[in-house]
């Protein structure tokens, strides 16, 4: 009889987290969850569920306290454009994410666990490849020289280093994806750590047909977006791969702010106009690279930007009519 995979999701209660759970429990693994709170929409499918802070280095210890055949380390102090550019909490985000980091691999590594999966994210890309909205570079080899254009970027570049530098000294076969913009249902919709699929779904599910939303910027930054079902499929991937070094995982389905809005207000079956407001917009131009992905996993996403629009605005949509009631 095949042992039962035992697995740890740091981040349980987040957005990809949980849905990372609903996953592997589906497939049978025993799954430990943590995080500092619950999940918001629906309960965790965790066989085991530790509320508590990984920045303390004794809770850390004390939920990592056999061997993991696989552990996922997605907690980090994160949210959208509104929480991450205006500089208000760079001090917050680089302190707890690099703890949390630390912490975890540390415990890990005196667990004997080897395989760790880490989220780092495309903000971590130089700025300077990413200011032609048309072009934006975002092969996994134009990293250096570094210039992210956020502190959560360089977070997110130390905190990849130290999961490869424990690799190579130590034996820990880390996984080290580049999150690009993931989005999908039960995700921050209205907390102001919402990203822009979920910003716009609410903005227009609040609008009347033929009324006015307001979008940040001109609109016409460019980005792409990759639906939660893809991302795990890619995440799992990954982790069972014998890749060592980062890999995007996102989708090359590029669009402007704009046109997502259009998409999602056809979607509504609402005519939306866009009223353009000063916001913090990010860099101009993103797209994932997906050569390498493709080259080593053979992995792509299966589905357009829209069917995941479509189920994204379905749920938000909800949100909106059952928290007017
Ligand atoms: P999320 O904010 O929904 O989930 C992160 C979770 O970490 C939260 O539930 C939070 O409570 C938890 N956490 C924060 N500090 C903690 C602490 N001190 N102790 C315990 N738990 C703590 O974010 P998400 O969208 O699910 O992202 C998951 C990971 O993927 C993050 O590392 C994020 O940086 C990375 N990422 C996400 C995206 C995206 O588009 N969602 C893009 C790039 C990278």
């Amino acid at each position: 009889m095949s042992q039962v995979k035992k697995v740890l999701v740091c981040g349980a209660g987040g957005f990809i987290g949980h849905h990372l759970v609903r996953r592997l429990k589906s497939e049978g693994s025993w799954v430990r969850g943590v995080d500092l709170k619950f999940p918001r929409f629906s309960s965790t499918d965790a066989d085991d569920f530790a509320v508590g802070d990984l920045r303390e280095q004794s809770f850390v210890r004390e939920i990592i306290d056999q061997r993991f055949d696989e552990v996922y380390q997605l907690a980090a102090d994160m949210g959208g454009a509104g929480y991450i550019f205006t500089g208000e909490n760079d001090a917050a985000v680089m302190h707890n994410s690099a703890l949390i980091n630390l912490n975890v691999l540390e415990a890990c590594h005196k667990r004997n666990i080897k395989r760790i999966f880490y989220s780092s994210s495309a903000c971590m890309y130089p700025e300077y490849n990413q200011r032609d909205p048309e072009n934006p570079m975002c092969s996994e080899d134009s990293a250096y020289p570094a210039a992210p254009d956020s502190e959560y970027g360089w977070e997110k570049l130390f905190s990849e280093r130290l999961y490869l530098a424990f690799g190579r000294n130590l034996g820990i076969e880390a996984r080290v994806a580049r999150y690009h913009n993931i989005f999908g249902p039960e995700g921050s919709w209205n907390d102001g750590k919402e990203k822009a699929p979920a910003a716009i779904c609410r903005k227009v599910a609040q609008a009347l047909d033929g009324g006015r939303i307001e979008v940040w910027g001109d609109g016409e930054q460019t980005r792409s977006f990759l639906y939660i079902d893809e991302c795990l499929e890619a995440t799992i991937r990954l982790m069972r791969s014998d890749w060592t070094g980062p890999v995007n995982i996102g989708s090359e389905e590029m669009v402007t702010i704009n046109e997502l809005t259009d998409i999602v207000a056809d979607i509504a079956q609402k005519a939306i106009q866009k009223n353009h407001i000063d916001g913090p917009t990010g860099v101009r131009g993103r797209n994932s690279d997906n050569r390498l992905i493709e080259e080593v996993l053979g992995w792509k996403p299966s589905q357009p930007l829209r069917h995941g629009l479509e189920k994204t605005y379905a749920w938000v949509n909800r949100q909106v009519l059952s928290n007017s009631k």
